[in-house]
């Protein structure tokens, strides 16, 4: 650490300074201006569309590896800063604050003791598409935010975990890693920065269970890829065995541009403790389905008109809307009216942000089938470990096959009601809770739908 501090020098800081000062001005600017649309100039994935070179010339362009030199030479608890000054929370799902992660991994401080760092692109969630689309249209934002990472927790390792069934990102991810060892932007002494680092792809078999982060470190030390009981956090003993750092790709990918512009200018955008912008995945019923970035915070319904052209029909067409990935409670078209995609006002309306994705029905939708649907898919993904999980689905999958068939009977809602709560707290991951309590959900704010099709 001393070295880094060091060869760390004033016209490093002046240069970082000033560029911070450029764009922190503009993030404050569009704060007090009020919330429109996110302006371009705030927009962190400048190519999530792939209209532009995806590849390294074209990264450099949208001021990818710019003076990484300089952020891997300086003092890591700045970056830390940086990040907490970002207010940035993990955009896997569970919006755990990214300084606080990283400040645990530094607490070991034996050097001799190897750190590694595993980015999560087990993208799974039905109704989420977006790590997929930074891998493919801007793998070098991935990279470099692993680089960067890696110094800050000392690893001098990163395994980038993809779901198996992601051919082409994976493809776009390795064309990008060897571009960057050609150019000695990671491998020994990246950046010229004195610090060796290296960057692997993993691919896993696509299992919507493996994104669970024991059951990831399991499958990556090739031991099957199943959840297991965690006595001890990853920062202490995570993959073989050693300090590791597990975060969501979408997370990694921001850090660069973050700490380039100052973690003042993310914590401008949005509102406190829900800063910075986000990608939103909108699909169902709408008349333009697409996967977005916008400012966190911004109202529901206006994300809908805004990018999705609208509910198909209209708004007041909206039946309800699933707000972050199949596993978020489900919303009534009342508490969409004025709720913003945001980590606090989604818990507020008993759901979460999630991952993201944004799944509307409108009412021609067979809200019951969908119910159905989703229940057949945790069935089929359960690991099949915990009885609570492999039975509690298997029913929940049987009643609701025996609904849509007309064969259920009146208390079948009652016997599904107080199975799923059985099943919450029960079980060695969160696949069965977050489950039962989606279904309850349903359940609850669609009964006379359910009743409806029972009567049927
Ligand atoms: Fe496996 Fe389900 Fe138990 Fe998770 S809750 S470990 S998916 S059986």
């Amino acid at each position: 650490m001393r070295a880094v501090k060091n060869i760390f020098t004033i016209n490093t800081l002046k240069n970082l300074s000033f560029f911070q000062r450029n764009f922190y001005t503009s993030g404050e600017k569009k704060a007090a201006e009020g919330r429109g649309p996110l302006c371009d100039e705030n927009r962190i994935f400048q190519n999530l569309y792939g209209q532009h070179d995806w590849r390294l010339r074209g990264a450099l362009k949208r001021g990818d590896w710019f003076k990484t030199k300089e952020i891997l030479q300086k003092d890591p608890e700045w970056v830390i800063n940086e990040l907490k000054a970002a207010h940035l929370r993990g955009r896997g799902g569970a919006g755990f604050p990214t300084a606080v992660k990283l400040s645990f991994m530094r607490l070991a401080t034996d050097e001799s003791i190897p750190k590694f760092l595993i980015v999560n692109v087990d993208e799974g969630e039905p109704g989420t598409c977006k790590d997929r689309e930074i891998l493919r249209h801007e793998p070098h934002k991935v990279i470099e935010g692993c680089l960067i990472l890696g110094r800050v927790v000392g690893a001098r390792t990163a395994f980038v975990f993809i779901r198996g069934n992601f051919y082409n990102e994976a493809c776009n991810l390795s064309y990008a890693i060897a571009e960057a060892y050609e150019n000695k932007l990671i491998g020994k002494n990246a950046c010229g920065a004195g610090y060796d680092f290296n960057v692997h792809v993993h691919r896993c078999a696509g299992n919507y269970i493996r994104g669970e982060e024991t059951a990831l470190i399991d499958c990556l030390e090739g031991q099957g890829g199943k959840p297991h009981p965690k006595a001890i956090f990853n920062f202490e003993k995570g993959v073989y065995g050693y300090p590791t750092l597990l975060l969501n790709n979408e997370t990694v990918a921001i850090i660069p541009t973050i700490i380039r512009r100052g973690g003042r200018w993310f914590a401008g955008l949005g509102r406190p403790f829900n800063t910075g912008t986000k990608l939103f995945c909108i699909s169902g019923h709408v008349n333009n389905p697409c996967t977005v970035e916008e400012e966190m915070s911004v109202p529901l319904k206006e994300m809908i008109e805004r990018h999705a052209g609208g509910v198909r029909g209209g708004w007041d067409n909206l039946l309800a809307i699933i707000p972050g990935g199949s596993s978020t409670a489900i919303l009534t078209k009342d508490a969409c009216e004025n709720v913003l995609m945001d980590y606090d006002s989604l818990a507020k309306s008993q759901s979460a942000l999630g991952t993201g994705g944004i799944i509307v029905f409108d009412k021609s939708a067979d809200i019951v089938e969908g119910l159905a649907r989703f229940v057949h898919f945790y069935k089929n993904e359960s690991c099949t470990q915990c009885t609570p999980c492999q039975e509690g689905l298997r029913y929940l999958h049987q009643t609701m096959q025996s609904i849509l068939k007309g064969k259920a009977k009146p208390d079948d809602i009652d016997k599904m009601l107080k199975l799923a709560s059985n099943m919450r707290a029960a079980t060695m991951c969160a696949l069965a809770d977050s489950s039962a309590h989606a279904l309850m959900g349903f359940l609850q704010k669609f009964r006379p739908f359910v009743e409806a099709k029972i009567k049927k």
